[in-house]
C-alpha cells in the first residue's frame, strides 16, 4: 500500500533509516529463542550442533554445555545430521517521537560437524505516534496455507492488516533491553503489557488516557474491560465517571455500555443518574433495546416511503415520456366484429396487462421501447393475448396470451393485426 497520510510518508521515510539488527540483539535471539542440541551417538561421540565441536560422553546427561562454545544443550541421542527452523524475536525502540516495535524472523540452519548459520531477515514494525495512532511497515505475505508466510522480496511497505503482525508481536519473545515512550506513564512491562501485543497495548494506553485514570483508580476487571473494547471507553467515559461518582453497582460493564449507548440513541440525558443508573439494568436494558428497535424500524419505514416517492416519481415521468411518444396510436382499436385489439395507453395498463396474464410486457418495461406498439386482444373485455406490433415492419414480433401460452384465437389475432396494419401507419403520418 502506498504511503499517503503524512503520518504514514513521515515513518516510511525513517524506516528506510533504521539500522539493522545490533549484533547484541542477534546473539540473543539466537541463543534465547532457539533449542539447541548436542547430537549423541550410541558410541557416546557428541556433537555441538552450534559448533560443530566433538567429543565423547558416558551417555547418562540429558543437559550439557559445549566446552568450545559455552552454549547450553539438549542431548538428544539420534543419528540425525541436520536441523532447521526459525522463529521470530521483537525489538520495542524509540526513533524520534515514534515508538517502535520491529519484528525479526530467525531461519537456522545446522549440519552435523559445521558451524551452524542464522540468517535473520525483518518482518515487519510497528509505528506508533504519541496519540496513540498506529501504522504497520512490512513484507507482503505470499499467498500460501500458513499465515506466516512472507514474501521476501517484496518491499517495506504500510499494511492495512496487521493480524500476523499483532499476532507475532504478541507470541514472540521480545529483546529484554527495550526503549519505551517516555511519554507513557504506565509500567506496561511490569504488567506483562496486560495480555496484549506490546504495540498494542502502547497504543491503546496512549490513545486513551482514561485507561491510566483506571490503573490507579478502578478495578483490574474494569481495566481490561475498557482496554479491549477501546470504543466502549471512548463512547460511554462520561456517563462511566457520573454513575462511578454515584458509586452505581457496575456488576456488568458489557451490558451497561450497550445501555448507554442505547440511551444515546434515544437522545436521553447521559449524564443524568436517573437513566445511568438503573436498578435493573437487566430491564432497563431491554425496554431501551424494544425503543431502539422502534427507531430503526422507523427510520425503515421513512426510507421505504422515500423510496417509494421515488418510484412514483421515476413511474410518472416514464408515463409522460411514454404519452409523448405513444399517444398519437391512443384510442385505436382494430376489431374483427368479435375480438378487439386495443392499443395500450399508459404505463399503468401495461403493469395490469403484465399483472392480470402473467407476462412481463410490463416489469420488462415495453412502454419505453421505442420502435414497438403493444395492443391487447379482449373479447367482451376479456384478455386473450398481447400483441407487439414493429413500428418498423408494421407487424405482429410477439403474441402471446397468459403464461406466454397461445390461446386459440392466436392466429386470427395474428392476420386481423397484420392485415389491418395500415390503420397504424395513418396513426404514424396523420
Ligand atoms: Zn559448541
Amino acid at each position: 500500500m502506498k504511503a499517503t497520510t503524512k503520518f504514514q510518508k513521515d515513518i516510511i521515510q525513517k524506516s528506510m533509516k533504521l539500522r539493522p539488527v545490533t549484533k547484541s540483539q542477534a546473539e540473543w535471539a539466537i541463543r534465547e529463542c532457539f533449542d539447541h542440541y548436542a547430537y549423541r551417538l550410541k558410541s557416546g561421540k557428541t556433537t555441538c550442533m552450534d559448533c560443530g565441536h566433538t567429543w565423547d560422553t558416558d551417555g547418562k546427561a540429558d543437559k550439557c554445555v559445549c566446552h568450545h562454545c559455552g552454549m547450553k544443550l539438549e542431548v538428544k541421542n539420534t543419528q540425525d545430521r541436520k536441523i532447521s527452523g526459525k522463529m521470530y524475536f521483537n525489538v520495542l525502540g524509540m526513533t524520534g517521537k515514534y515508538q517502535t516495535m520491529r519484528m525479526f524472523v530467525v531461519f537456522a540452519e545446522m549440519r552435523k560437524g559445521k558451524k551452524a548459520e542464522y540468517n535473520i531477515v525483518e518482518i515487519g514494525q510497528y509505528w506508533i505516534a504519541p496519540n496513540g495512532q498506529y501504522e504497520v511497515i512490512g513484507l507482503r505475505r505470499s499467498m500460501s496455507f500458513y499465515v506466516d508466510c512472507f514474501a521476501f522480496g517484496s518491499g517495506m511497505e504500510i499494511r492495512s492488516n496487521d493480524e500476523v503482525f499483532s499476532f507475532i508481536a504478541r507470541e514472540f519473545p521480545l529483546y529484554p533491553k527495550m526503549k519505551i515512550m517516555p511519554s507513557l506513564h504506565i509500567d506496561v512491562v511490569g504488567n506483562k503489557f496486560f495480555g496484549m501485543s506490546p504495540a498494542r497495548c502502547i497504543s491503546r494506553f496512549l490513545s486513551l488516557p482514561q485507561l491510566e485514570t483506571l490503573l490507579k483508580n478502578d478495578t483490574k476487571e474494569v481495566l481490561n474491560y475498557f482496554l479491549n473494547n477501546p470504543s466502549n471507553c471512548r463512547a460511554c467515559w462520561a456517563s462511566y465517571k457520573v454513575a462511578k461518582r454515584h458509586r452505581y453497582d457496575f456488576h456488568d460493564l458489557g451490558l451497561w455500555c450497550d445501555y448507554i449507548k442505547m440511551l444515546k440513541t434515544c437522545k436521553k440525558d447521559v449524564h443524568n443518574p436517573h437513566f445511568i443508573c438503573p436498578e435493573n439494568l437487566l430491564e432497563a436494558h431491554d425496554i431501551y433495546h424494544k425503543k431502539v428497535l422502534a427507531i430503526e424500524e422507523g427510520r425503515r419505514r421513512e426510507a421505504d416511503i422515500r423510496r417509494k416517492e421515488r418510484e412514483a416519481l421515476r413511474a410518472e415521468r416514464e408515463n409522460e415520456k411514454f404519452i409523448k411518444e405513444k399517444s398519437r396510436f391512443f384510442g385505436l382499436t382494430i376489431s374483427d366484429g368479435e375480438i378487439d385489439v386495443m392499443v395500450l395507453d399508459s404505463v399503468e395498463a401495461f403493469i395490469e396487462e403484465g399483472s392480470v396474464q402473467h407476462i412481463c410486457v410490463g416489469t420488462a418495461m415495453y412502454y419505453s421501447k421505442k420502435d414497438s406498439l403493444i395492443l391487447s386482444a379482449r373479447i367482451e373485455g376479456k384478455r386473450i393475448e398481447t400483441v407487439e406490433v414493429s413500428l418498423d415492419t408494421l407487424s405482429v414480433i410477439q403474441c402471446h396470451g397468459a403464461y406466454n401460452k397461445n390461446t386459440e384465437y392466436h392466429n386470427r389475432i395474428v392476420d386481423l393485426v397484420n392485415s389491418n396494419a395500415h390503420l397504424i401507419k395513418a396513426r404514424m403520418i396523420a
